[in-house]
């Protein structure tokens, strides 16, 4: 089965786009949709890989002309997902994974109720400070302002999670890495019917799946929480 649509949503810092690195490295046939962007490139970002950065005259065209699925502004720049990316996964035969906010991503559930949502969430609001800071002294982009307004942003996005169909906590990388490739493969099998890998490796994606499900979640996100005064 082809033309699932996966989106993961998270504050900025959280580790998303670590994750979805290493997950676009090992899972086949799942495109990343590259947004549209009005921001400025960050560190080594290129155009047409991480984002196509385009001026506001130029998003506001699109915007006009119907071209995107779904558009955002987040944090004063707008954010957009092309139309055209879908149906070109689609005919590829591939899935397709957005990295949207969480104003896409209700969206995205608007028009496309069996999209696949995911929720990255810090350990804690501390982590989410501390990686905020590390990725600004290794770009050397953002600033304390910058930070401190990501930090803020992060509690109201986080209030969202409870629209998602999975919650990951981003803690130990490697087991987050393992988490996310386990819903991906697990939300295939069960659309499509087809199992791929042993009966053990089954077992294994699907208890890393579950942990993950929404309603199942609860009791791991009490602290965390606490930790943003939600
Ligand atoms: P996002 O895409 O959510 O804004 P990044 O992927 O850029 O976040 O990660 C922010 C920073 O946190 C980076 O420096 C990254 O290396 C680091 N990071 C990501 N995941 C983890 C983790 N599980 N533990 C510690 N640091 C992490
Ligand atoms: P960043 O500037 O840190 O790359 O992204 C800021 C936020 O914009 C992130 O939450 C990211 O998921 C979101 N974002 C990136 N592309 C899109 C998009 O096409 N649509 C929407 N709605 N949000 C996006």
């Amino acid at each position: 089965m082809s033309g699932l649509v996966y989106i993961i949503s998270a504050p900025s810092g959280s580790g998303k786009s670590t994750l979805v690195n290493e997950l676009r490295k090992t899972v086949k046939h799942l495109e990343f949709s590259v947004s549209y962007t009005t921001r400025q490139p960050r560190g080594s970002e290129q155009n047409g890989r991480e984002y196509y950065f385009v001026k506001r005259e130029e998003f506001e065209r699109m915007k006009s002309q119907n071209e995107f699925l779904e558009y955002a502004e987040v944090f004063g720049e707008y954010y957009g997902t092309a139309r055209c990316f879908l149906e070109k996964a689609k005919g590829a035969g591939n899935d397709l994974l957005l990295d949207i906010d969480v104003q896409g991503a209700r969206q995205i559930k608007e028009k496309l109720p069996q999209a696949i949502s995911i929720f990255v969430l810090p350990p804690s609001r501390q982590a989410l400070e501390s990686r905020l800071r590390r990725r600004s002294r290794a770009e050397g982009v953002d600033s304390d302002q910058v930070i401190q307004r990501r930090l803020n942003a992060a509690s109201k996005e986080i209030e969202n999670y409870p629209n998602y169909d999975y919650v990951l906590v981003n803690d130990q990388l490697e087991y987050s890495i393992d988490q996310l490739k386990a819903i991906v493969l697990y939300e295939r099998m069960q659309r499509s019917g087809k199992a791929e890998g042993s009966g053990e490796e089954l077992a294994a994606q699907r208890k890393l799946a579950q942990e993950c499900r929404q309603e199942n979640i609860g009791p791991r996100l009490a602290p965390i929480l606490s930790s943003f005064a939600i």
